[in-house]
């Protein structure tokens, strides 16, 4: 049995989550491979090192120096060490650090050092061997992550390396350039080795006890999920449900590896397990979890007998792929289009866009929505049941939420609603207490 154990950054934050965390892989033999975060923050006003990382950065690139910031990040890694008693001597990795954030300038080198240190400290507190993600994660030199060199790498590597510990987030090319995921991409390393090594779970350790059915912030006291399938995380986490990397998803799911979300200050609660498929029989409710995200706008376009013109969508679609905009959802009528597309997409951009779309396909109106917010609500227990929609409107409707969009994914798994983002909580709410989920 292998198991692989990612350790979230406050799982990591001070000594004694750390010994927390240790005492948790050496509690199983079959957490043979740890993958870390970077400390992350000891209470809420706390920084995490990954922000003074990208703070140092950003100092150095405007005023030449970086001293102070890093002199409190040196401060912070060697607590934590003296604190551990650990017998390993930090300060010269720390001074190697320092010494690569001048030499090298680059944000992603950089921002990469906290995962490097706090995988330094893990292997020495477990006495596993230290394996550096710049050797076994492979990115090509613009960047893009290379899936098949890496698990080429992770597998010839490991394969004589019983036990070890890896930092998260970051890899690097061929020339030992480091590159990082984007943030939270931790998750993204855990799940790459547990594919590599064929791990029978990839248990992503957090401080939370699970994945819950709704973000706490907007109801009060949400059910804990304990068990939904990869395709209802990847809907719930795209939406915004933020426990785990949502692409971390992609290399676990191909091989069929559940994932265990578990608390690293709550290791007795089994946490959320994410499996490939949750049978029929399994399902108890018809939704699972419901999530949703703000910042999002809508293109509404008219044109009487739109429905009769070839290539009316693929021309407004080619102005959104000249500039490089990717749409979320698409709802049409006969003679109306509804586009929803991300406000950072559009941001500066509205009315250049609405004129190349003028341009395009001479509609009668077009203007943009902004404000609007998308809710997914989600459950394989959906096809099954008639009437989910209907309830779900009623419930809107019921709490004098207008209704803008409403979508409903062809595998019937989600039905995704935009309304005004004033009415986010309300219609989050109003939503979950429809399906008592
Ligand atoms: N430390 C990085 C971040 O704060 C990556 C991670 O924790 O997964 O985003």
């Amino acid at each position: 049995m292998i198991k692989v154990a990612k350790f979230g950054g406050t799982s990591m934050a001070d000594a004694s989550a750390i010994t927390r965390s240790a005492n948790i892989i050496k509690a199983e033999e079959s957490r043979r491979y740890v993958v870390v975060s970077a400390p992350g923050k000891r209470f809420s006003q706390d920084t995490k090192v990954t922000d003074m990382l990208y703070a140092c950065c950003h100092e150095l690139e405007l005023d030449g120096t970086c001293e102070d910031t890093f002199a409190k990040i040196r401060e912070r890694f060697i607590g934590i060490c003296a604190d551990l008693g650990l017998s390993l001597d930090i300060t010269p990795y720390l001074d190697k650090v320092k010494e690569g954030i001048y030499k090298y300038r680059s944000t992603s080198y950089c921002a990469s050092r906290g995962e490097y240190l706090s995988g330094v400290i893990m292997a020495a507190a477990l006495g596993y061997e230290f394996v550096d993600a710049a050797d076994v994660v492979v990115f090509t030199c613009d960047g893009e992550f290379d899936a098949a060199s890496t698990r080429s790498a992770l597998q010839a590597k490991l394969a004589d390396t019983p036990r070890a510990v890896i930092p998260g987030f970051y890899g690097a090319d061929e020339h030992g350039t480091v590159h990082t995921f984007s943030r939270g991409g931790s998750d993204i390393t855990g799940a790459l080795i547990a594919e590599a090594v064929k791990a029978d779970m990839y248990e992503n350790w957090t401080d939370v006890n699970g994945f819950l059915s709704a973000d706490p912030r907007v109801v009060d006291n949400p059910k804990l999920i304990s068990k939904l399938s990869y395709k209802e995380l990847r809907e719930l986490a795209y939406m915004g449900a933020n426990v785990l990397h949502h692409e971390s998803i992609f290399p676990v799911r191909s091989s069929g590896i559940p994932i265990n979300i578990r608390n690293t200050f709550a290791p007795e609660e089994s946490g959320t397990l994410i499996v490939p498929e949750v049978k029929d029989s399994e399902v108890t409710d018809t939704v699972t979890g419901i999530a949703g995200k703000t910042g999002y706008s809508i293109i509404y376009i008219e044109k009487s007998m739109m429905n009769n013109e070839y290539g009316f969508v693929r021309k407004i679609l080619s102005v959104l792929e000249q500039y490089n905009i990717s749409f979320e959802h698409m709802p049409s009528g006969i003679d109306t289009l509804s586009i929803v597309v991300s406000d950072s997409s559009i941001a500066g951009r509205e009315s250049v866009l609405l004129d190349r779309i003028t341009k395009a396909v001479a509609p009668d109106h077009i203007k943009i929505k902004s404000g609007i917010c998308l809710i997914a609500t989600v459950g394989h227990g959906m096809k099954s049941n008639l009437g989910t929609a209907a309830k779900l409107c009623g419930a809107l409707s019921g709490a004098g939420v207008n209704l803008r969009m409403i979508d409903q994914g062809s595998s019937e798994l989600n039905i995704i609603v935009a309304v005004d983002s004033r009415d986010y909580g309300k219609a989050i709410n109003a939503i979950y207490k429809a399906f008592k989920c």
